[in-house]
């Protein structure tokens, strides 16, 4: 099975949208959707469930279907082979030195190359998300249609002969979108800037009562009467849950708290195992340390977890954007996160957030915000604000909207 198929259910997006976050970007999404309809969008990534970009595509697609815009979305079949390939390219565009071997690019092609056999991209308008399906482009493009390359990595630093393998495949594509200005790298084709989003209706985000929070939280025994610092990832060395139990440690010679690390695996995610191990060697032995592996439907929990926690950590060693910020900004948490890649849109230092370069920093700053209920209570407020104005889906999906009705008149 390629084809995901979207719950499609429930009461309408939009009307839930307007009520819980405004107007705000729901004339140009409508008017937008006018332009296009009828054109049929395709979705295409790696994974159906874990990680932020199967997070938003599951409302995403359903969102864009109720608008008026046909669209579906296709998981491109891969093997144990081509996700170690594609770990080490996400890695190495993400600045960690890797290397891709003559064998490796070949299989990655192939696997490409069975995907463009086995996948339905009929549609008019293609979007292909972050590197493991980019070789589309050369293989299935026809004439008529508009593909974009939709990149959620932060390029910046990204290895250059990695880089320099992918870029004709992204180049075979009519534009390319980027979350931040940063990580646009040289093109020959025009670059958009269009960060992600949350959807705050989804389970993930809905608004908790008290007793659903202690229900869906009962079960892992977390104490009742001390500060949660919680980390919401999935077990992957970028995310540097080693580095948050290190900083908790010296959090804790001066202030009670209980941290959680919380997280699950991505299919297309092979090194989850090891990484998970690592953490539990570290806290092995400590009362005050809960290492929470989930289930990739486990929605509800994490939304407990991120409402009951008193701060928010992401300790991020590089990071497209982060999902789980805007996720906790938007429940009014103080966040404390690291200054890299996408976070610094969401987090302002003083302003929605506090923003961190090392392990001693964010001991600081978890510290300082133990300590200061007012300061939590304002960055939260400003954190929910903030979130509201950029950084829910009726704004990612003008952004896609906008570029491909650009691209459409670009071809008349
Ligand atoms: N997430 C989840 N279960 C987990 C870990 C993460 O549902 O065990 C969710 C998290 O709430 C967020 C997304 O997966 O919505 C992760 O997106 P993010 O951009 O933070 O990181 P990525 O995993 O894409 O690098």
């Amino acid at each position: 099975m390629t084809l995901v198929a979207v719950r499609e259910d429930g009461p309408s997006l939009l009307e839930g949208y307007r009520a819980v976050a405004g107007e705000a970007h729901l004339g140009a999404l409508a008017a937008l959707a006018r332009r296009l309809r009828g054109r049929r969008l395709v979705m295409v990534n790696s994974t159906a469930t874990g990680g932020g970009v199967a997070e938003i595509l599951h409302r995403l697609v359903r969102l864009l279907n109720e608008l008026g815009v046909p669209t579906t979305w296709e998981v491109m079949p891969g093997d144990a082979q081509f996700y170690g390939i594609t770990k080490t390219i996400h890695n190495a565009l993400h600045g960690r030195p890797g290397e891709l071997s003559r064998a490796d690019r070949a299989h990655f092609l192939e696997v490409n190359r069975q995907a463009a056999d086995a996948l339905a991209l009929d549609g008019d308008l293609i979007l292909i998300h972050d590197p493991q399906p980019v070789a589309l482009a050369t293989l299935r493009r026809r004439a008529g249609q508009r593909w974009v390359w939709r990149c959620h990595i932060d390029l910046s630093r990204a290895d250059r002969e990695v880089w320099e393998f992918l870029e004709p495949r992204v180049a075979a594509h009519d534009a390319a979108v980027f979350s931040h200005v940063t990580f646009v790298p040289e093109l020959p084709i025009p670059a958009y800037i269009a960060p992600p989003s949350i959807d705050p209706l989804a389970e993930k985000n809905r608004e908790l009562d008290e007793g659903e929070i202690d229900a869906s939280l009962a079960p892992f025994g977390l104490p009742q009467d001390t500060p949660l610092l919680v980390q919401v990832s999935r077990f992957d060395r970028l995310k540097d849950p080693v580095g948050v139990v290190d900083a908790f440690r010296l959090t804790r010679k001066r202030e009670r708290a209980h941290l959680v690390l919380a997280g699950g695996s991505a299919d297309d995610d092979p090194e989850g195992a090891e990484v998970l191990a690592e953490v539990n060697e570290r806290v092995a032995g400590r009362k005050d340390v809960s290492v929470l592996l989930l289930p990739p439907d486990a929605h509800r929990v994490i939304n407990a977890l991120q409402r009951r926690s008193t701060v928010a950590v992401q300790k991020s060693l590089r990071e497209g954007f982060a999902l789980t910020i805007s996720e906790a900004l938007w429940k009014r948490r103080a966040t404390v996160a690291s200054a890299v890649g996408g976070i610094p849109l969401q987090v302002i230092h003083e302003r929605t957030g506090l923003l961190v370069r090392s392990v001693e920093g964010c001991a600081f700053q978890m510290t300082r915000l133990l300590r200061d209920a007012m300061l939590r209570r304002r960055l939260g407020q400003a954190g929910h604000a903030h979130v509201r104005e950029h950084f829910l889906h009726p704004r990612e999906a003008r952004d896609y909207l906008a570029i491909f009705a650009r691209l459409a008149d670009a071809a008349k």
